[in-house]
C-alpha cells in the first residue's frame, strides 16, 4: 500500500480512537465508497491509437456531493487517487463546506501530448466516467498537470452528453465559462492566511518573518506572491528544471512578480538575475520562520525532517511530508500546519464558484477572496483550539479529529451506523 494511503488510514484510525467513536466509523471511512478505473483511447498525431488509464475515487458523500481535482501526471495510479480522495473529504470538513471527497487522475505526462491529443484525452475521461459525475453527484476540478482549458473541454463534453448547460458540473473553469474571479490565486492566498495565523500565535510580526518555498507552479508561485503582498520575505525558492531541482536564495527577499514574469520566457529559475544558486541540502536547512513545500507529495522524508531548522512547516502541497518525516517533526516539536487545513483555500473558492453557477450570479474578486480568507482563519482557529485542548496531539491529528467528527455526525444522522 502507498505511503500516502497508509498515512491517511492511520490518521483516521488515530482520530476515531482518540474521539472514542465506534469502530464502524473507521470501517466506513478507511476506503473510498467507489473507485472507477477506465481505459481512454486517443488517436495520436502519428495515426496510431494509444490508451491511457484514468481513475476516479469517490470517498464519502455523507456531507454532500464528492468534490476533487483530476490530476494529469505520469505517476498517477489507483492508490494515489484513493488517498487523495480521502484527504479531500477531510479537507472539506475542516473548512465546513458541504462536499465529500473525490479525486481523479490520468496516468500521462501531459507535456508529451499535442493539444489535439490532450483534448481527446480530456473528453475521453468524461465520456468514460460521466455517469458517476454531475453538479449534485461529483464535481471535478483542475489538479497537478490539468488546467482551465482541460476543464473547458470536460465541461463541453459533459454538456454534449447530457444535452443541457450545467456550469456547476466542474470548477476551475475560465471566467467566460462560469469560472470564479480569484480562483487562480485562491489556494496561495489561503495558504498565506494560515501562515499569518501561525505567525500571530507564535508572536512573530509578518514584516519580520521569512519563508522558503519548494515548487513555483500554480500553488507555489501564488503563495510567494501572496507572501510578498503581506510583507513576508521569500528568501529561497526551489523549482524543477530538466529533471533536476534548482534552488535560489536572496537574503533580503526575492522579487516575486519579476520572477513570475521571468518564468514565462525562461523555465530555469537558476538563471534569474540577482540571486544566489544554493544546494538543496542548504535549502532544506535554512533558518526560516516558514518552510513551505508546494511541489508534490513525499518531498520531506525522515532524513530531511531530522535536519530542518525552520520554525514551522506550512504544507501547501498535498502529502508533502512522509509518515517518517511527520513522526520526526512531532518528536522534534516542529510546528506543522497540515495540508488538509493549509491548502483548503482552493476547494473553498471552488465551492464559491459552484454556488455562483447554481444561482447564476457572479461575485467580485474582493468578495471571493475576503470570504475565502475568513473561512481559512475560522478553520485555523477551530483546529488550533482542539490542538491546545488536547495538548498531546499534532495539528494534523487535530485536523483529522475535527473533520472526522463532522463526517461521523453526518453518517450517524443518515443512519449509516
Ligand atoms: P503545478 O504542477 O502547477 O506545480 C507544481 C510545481 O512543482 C511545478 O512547477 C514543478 O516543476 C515543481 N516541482 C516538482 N517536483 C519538484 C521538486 N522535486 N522540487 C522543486 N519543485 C518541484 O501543481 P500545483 O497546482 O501548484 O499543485 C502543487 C501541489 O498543491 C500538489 O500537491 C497539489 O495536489 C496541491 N494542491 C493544489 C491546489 C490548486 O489549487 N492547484 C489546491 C490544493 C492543493
Amino acid at each position: 500500500m502507498s505511503d500516502m494511503l497508509k498515512n491517511a488510514q492511520s490518521q483516521i484510525r488515530f482520530a476515531v480512537n482518540k474521539l472514542g467513536l465506534p469502530e464502524e466509523v473507521y470501517e466506513l471511512l478507511k476506503e473510498p465508497q467507489r473507485v472507477i478505473e477506465v481505459s481512454i483511447p486517443v488517436r495520436m498525431d502519428d495515426g496510431t491509437i494509444k490508451t491511457f488509464k484514468g481513475y476516479r475515487a469517490q470517498h464519502n458523500n455523507a456531507v454532500g456531493p464528492y468534490k476533487g481535482g483530476v490530476r494529469f501526471h505520469q505517476s498517477v495510479d489507483l492508490e494515489e487517487v484513493k488517498a487523495l480522495s480521502i484527504l479531500m473529504t477531510f479537507k472539506c470538513g475542516i473548512v465546513g463546506i458541504p462536499y465529500g471527497g473525490g479525486k481523479g487522475g490520468v496516468t500521462v505526462n501531459p507535456l508529451e501530448l499535442s493539444l489535439k491529443e490532450l483534448e481527446q484525452l480530456a473528453r475521453g475521461y468524461v465520456e468514460k466516467t460521466h455517469k458517476y459525475l454531475g453538479d449534485r453527484i461529483d464535481i471535478p476540478a483542475p489538479d497537478v498537470g490539468s488546467n482551465a482549458q482541460i476543464m473547458s473541454w470536460m465541461l463541453d463534453e459533459y454538456e454534449k452528453i447530457s444535452g443541457y448547460q450545467q456550469p456547476g458540473f466542474i470548477t476551475g473553469k475560465p471566467i467566460s465559462l462560469g469560472g470564479s474571479l480569484g480562483r487562480t490565486q485562491a489556494t496561495g492566498v489561503g495558504i498565506v492566511e494560515i501562515a499569518k495565523c501561525y505567525l500571530d500565535k507564535a508572536g512573530k510580526k509578518v514584516e519580520e518573518a521569512s519563508a522558503a518555498v519548494q515548487g513555483f507552479g500554480n500553488v507555489g508561485s501564488f503563495t510567494c506572491k501572496s507572501l510578498q503582498d503581506e510583507k513576508i520575505k521569500v528568501i529561497a525558492i526551489a523549482e524543477f528544471y530538466n529533471g533536476k531541482t534548482f534552488a535560489i536564495y536572496k537574503e533580503d527577499g526575492i522579487d516575486i512578480e519579476a520572477l513570475m514574469k521571468f518564468r514565462e520566457s525562461n523555465k530555469n529559475i537558476a538563471e534569474f538575475e540577482g540571486v544566489e544558486v544554493i544546494d538543496m541540502d542548504v535549502f532544506w536547512t535554512l533558518n526560516v520562520d516558514l518552510l513551505i513545500p508546494a511541489a508534490l507529495e513525499n518531498a520531506i522524508d525522515g532524513e530531511i525532517a531530522g535536519k530542518v531548522k525552520a520554525k514551522a512547516i506550512i504544507e501547501a502541497a498535498n502529502g508533502p511530508t512522509t509518515t517518517e518525516g511527520d513522526r520526526i517533526f512531532k518528536e522534534r516539536n516542529v510546528f506543522v500546519s497540515p495540508d488538509i487545513l493549509t491548502n483548503a483555500g482552493g476547494v473553498t473558492v471552488s465551492y464559491f464558484e459552484w454556488v455562483q453557477n447554481l444561482y447564476g450570479y457572479s461575485w467580485t474578486e474582493e468578495r471571493v477572496l475576503n470570504e475565502a480568507k475568513a473561512t481559512m482563519r475560522k478553520a485555523f482557529d477551530n483546529i488550533w483550539n482542539l490542538y491546545k485542548q488536547y495538548n498531546d496531539i499534532s495539528m494534523r491529528e487535530a485536523a483529522y479529529m475535527y473533520s472526522i467528527k463532522v463526517v461521523a455526525d453526518a453518517m450517524k444522522l443518515r443512519g449509516w451506523y
